[in-house]
């Protein structure tokens, strides 16, 4: 690591599939990566090596056949990323300071550091209801997920009924996409309405499959850990009842907070949070030199290949745009 005097090449910020992919390519192009990623704290939902930490099974990455961990998945992008000389810094970034160059990029220990780039791979972590249940059987893989693109196929939900949390268009899609595998679906709502896109909301009621439970939040999940979620207790917010459906499964679609705090308000972001890119097909933020990719900039498609395709694209932007201020 180097001191204030001589700064990086490039700086990553994060150590998912966005952050690992970035430091791969920017390590092959000889810009000697230094990658931030992340500290464990027992308050946060953020560790290093990203979402797929909290998974079981990966089986939509390309290249493993049977499927894969996501812990596995993670050490082997770390391992590949150390392999090419990457170096690691087991720290969050706290601050940076992105109104001049070299930029200042500032840790959990104290430390800042400058660097001419910045690739930012944070990511965007799931909103969750916050019950102790519904934490112990998502730990656990036993029926508590966030993605329905994930982990809808698993067997444990096929023919089975499963609940999908929400009431938006992420909800939605999710309750449509498992009408592929689980029957019934239930759409849990706290409201008498739902806040998604009229078009989506059309599917989802005319579905025969979908049924939505009206002014009803979640209260515990329920199951044991031999065969995971069984049920949900639901309470009836306009009447005060409470009641307990059958499920296998409980989908939360009730959105993601992009991990851009630490930025303070320095680069540009869209209305929910997620930082804008300049140009949509390239990873360019508003503040030249500095870089995006992954969830954090992603609210529509949110995959680890997606991420992994764009870190790809943020470090090769990152090596043109060091080579174009003659930093090689
Ligand atoms: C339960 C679950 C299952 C999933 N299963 C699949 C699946 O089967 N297949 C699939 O393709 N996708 C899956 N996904 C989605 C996938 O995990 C994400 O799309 C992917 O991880 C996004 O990668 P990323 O690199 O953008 O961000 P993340 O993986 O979220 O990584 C962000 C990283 O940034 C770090 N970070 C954040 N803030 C800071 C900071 N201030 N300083 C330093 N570091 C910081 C975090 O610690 C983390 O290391 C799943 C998601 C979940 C929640």
């Amino acid at each position: 690591m180097s001191g204030a005097s001589v700064p990086e090449k490039v700086v990553i910020i994060g150590s998912g599939p966005a952050g690992w992919t970035a430091a791969i390519y920017a390590a092959r192009a000889n810009l000697h990566p230094l990658v931030f990623e992340g500290a464990i704290s027992a308050d946060s939902e953020m560790i290093p090596g990203g979402q797929l930490m909290f998974t079981t099974e990966v089986e939509n990455y390309p290249g493993f056949p049977e499927g894969i961990g996501g812990l596995e998945m993670m050490k082997a992008f770390r391992d590949q990323a150390q392999r090419f000389g990457v170096r690691i810094k087991s720290a969050n970034v706290e601050k940076v300071d992105l109104s001049k160059r070299p930029f200042a990029v500032t840790d959990s220990e104290g430390e800042t550091i400058q660097s001419h780039a910045v690739i930012i791979a944070t990511g965007a972590s799931a909103n969750w209801l916050g019950l102790p249940s519904e934490e112990h059987f998502r730990k656990a893989g036993l029926g508590v997920t966030a993605c329905a693109t994930c982990d809808g196929a698993f067997p444990r939900f096929r023919d089975a009924p499963v609940a999908v949390i929400g009431g938006g268009d992420s909800a939605m899609e999710e309750a449509l996409y498992m009408t592929k595998f689980s029957d019934p679906v239930y759409v849990v709502h706290r409201r008498d309405e739902l806040r998604a896109s009229k078009i989506m909301q059309e599917r989802v009621l005319k579905h025969e499959k979908i049924k939505v439970l009206w002014n009803s939040v979640p209260e515990e999940v329920l199951g044991n850990n031999t065969n995971g979620v069984t049920a949900m207790r639901l309470k009836n917010v306009s009447t005060g009842e409470t009641s307990e459906v059958e499920i296998r499964g409980f989908f939360l679609a009730i959105g993601h907070t992009p991990n851009t705090r630490f930025l303070g308000g320095q680069l540009d972001l869209d209305e929910k949070g997620y930082i804008k890119l300049k140009d949509p097909y390239r990873s360019t933020t508003n503040v030249e030199g500095v870089f995006a990719a992954g969830d954090v900039v992603d609210s529509v498609y949110r995959q680890a290949i997606t991420a992994a395709g764009m870190g790809c694209k943020a470090a090769i932007d990152a090596e043109r745009w060091l080579a174009e201020q003659g930093i090689e």
